[in-house]
């Protein structure tokens, strides 16, 4: 398979250089060149355990050996807690696909794993080296730790917010003892570690010097791990209920975990709804009800890793939704660049648009729905989970099951559900291990040059 920019500059490239570059030269963001269409496999997929399931899905994308393919699913998925890796759950009228028995109780665990194994494969290949710079506002900080960590040919350098991230999760990362990890408390909010990490990017020299490289929600190998749990979560619907569709709910941030769904839905799995759930910062929402996508002010909630304003994924979307016309796309985000508002008036690619419903979740009807599903059910949501089943029970049908994806273990967000609950009943035995243990990092001033100084130190 091969891989093209939504932007349409240059030449299709292989899935190695579209995973080992991230984002396309020209700006663009990397998709398949064609969507593999499945149907006439599902049957035969419907029976399969998860790593069986995530060969047959990700060979069609991966130019890689079958065995080597097998083996990284293998080892990215062994170290999930569950042996279904991502099991569902039915409670009360929908049925709850657990994303978050990896190693950080996070579904970005699911890519991450992957994603770092990939990297180290083809570095082994390749004799070179890579030196992963993030900015992290909480989960995929740890989660792309976990998957890095103690490999070979790696080094990740990871920016946060110092005093503003919970500490929960400050100590998943810097409890890690690897060290190839380094963890960088950054005197200044997250827009400014993201600028940080944005302008040592743009600084190209120095970049190759230092042969940086990113692990954002851009790359396309995290989308194809995600895509894998889509099957596995509705073909087990199906095969529970013997229904024929299914309709799945997405707590949405950055456009990344639903636009997995809707490749799949391309693919051929039959998803009659997918339901994009947003919590206050609802410009995704707003533009699937208005046709206008406009940026706002970050509002702080109960779930946030979804306070996103600006979804880097969006723009893989659009391509789909303007007939694969890549200088539409440039037109569109560039007006979006200049006036922070981009408008569909064409209505085009009938059936692109039908799949999609959205909705709001507020703070207190995340709340309510926790509240809700412990006191009647006993199931625990977490507050990002909540607004995906808040929002995807507006859209229930008599015959078509609503998933719904739960993307973190409540004991990552306690004090939301203390909240809720009254209880501090939010516990996790791996993360109440880490209250003991030793944490490193370095605290530094948010500037880059500051930054540039800690990189040109610690590689060689
Ligand atoms: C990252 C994250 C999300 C949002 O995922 P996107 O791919 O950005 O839409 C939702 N929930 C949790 C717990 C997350 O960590």
């Amino acid at each position: 398979m091969n891989y093209i920019s939504t932007r349409g500059g240059g030449e299709a490239v292989d899935f190695q250089t579209a995973v080992m570059t991230g984002l396309a030269r020209d700006g663009g963001l990397f998709l398949p060149s064609a969507i593999p269409d499945v149907r006439a496999d599902l049957s035969a997929w419907a029976g399969l355990e998860y790593g069986a399931l995530a060969l047959e899905v990700m060979r069609r994308f991966a130019d890689l050996p079958a065995n080597d393919l097998r083996a990284m699913i293998g080892d990215s998925y062994a170290t999930f807690r569950h042996p279904d890796v991502t099991p569902v759950v039915a409670v009360n009228s929908v049925h709850i696909l657990e994303l978050f028995h990896g190693p950080t109780l996070a579904f970005k665990d699911v890519a991450l794993q992957f994603l770092g194994r990939v990297f180290a494969y083809y570095l082994a290949q390749s004799g070179r080296r890579l030196n992963i710079l993030a900015a992290t506002s909480g989960d995929t900080g740890s989660a792309a730790i976990a998957g890095v960590r103690g490999r070979f040919g790696l080094r990740i350098f990871v920016l946060y917010p110092h005093g503003r991230i919970s500490p929960t999760q400050e100590r998943q990362m810097t409890t890690v003892p690897d060290d190839n990890v380094f963890c960088l408390a950054v005197r200044g909010s997250f827009d400014d570690c993201q600028s940080i990490v944005k302008t040592i990017f743009r600084d190209l020299p120095f970049r190759d010097r230092y042969e940086l490289g990113a692990v954002n929600s851009i790359n396309w190998a995290r989308l194809l791990a995600q895509i894998v749990y889509y099957f596995y979560g509705a073909l087990r619907v199906m095969a529970r209920t013997g229904a024929r569709a299914v309709r799945i709910a997405v707590p949405t941030g950055n456009f990344g975990d639903i636009f997995a769904g809707y490749l799949a839905a391309r693919m051929g799995l039959p998803v009659s709804r997918l339901i994009l759930a947003t919590n206050e910062n609802d410009i995704l929402a707003r533009f699937f009800n208005t046709g206008v996508y406009q940026r706002g002010t970050v509002q702080a909630t109960l779930s946030p890793s979804m306070d996103i304003q600006v979804a880097s994924n969006f723009e893989r979307y659009l391509y789909y939704r303007v007939d694969r016309d890549p200088r539409e796309v440039c037109r569109l985000m560039e007006a979006f660049a200049q006036s922070g508002q981009l408008r569909l008036d064409r209505v085009r690619s009938a059936g692109v648009e039908e799949l999609f419903a959205a909705g709001t979740c507020t703070t207190a009807d995340a709340l309510a729905t926790i509240r809700e599903f412990y006191g009647q059910y006993g199931y625990l949501l977490d507050p990002h989970s909540a607004v995906g089943v808040h929002v995807g029970r507006q859209f229930l049908s008599p015959d078509e099951p609503m998933l719904s994806l739960a993307t973190a273990h409540p004991a990552k967000f306690a004090d939301a559900i203390r909240q809720a609950t009254g209880q501090d009943i939010a516990h996790h035995p791996v993360l109440d291990a880490l209250a003991n243990l030793p944490q490193r990092c370095t605290v530094l001033p948010a500037d880059a040059d500051a930054v540039r100084a800690f990189l040109r130190e610690h590689i060689p």
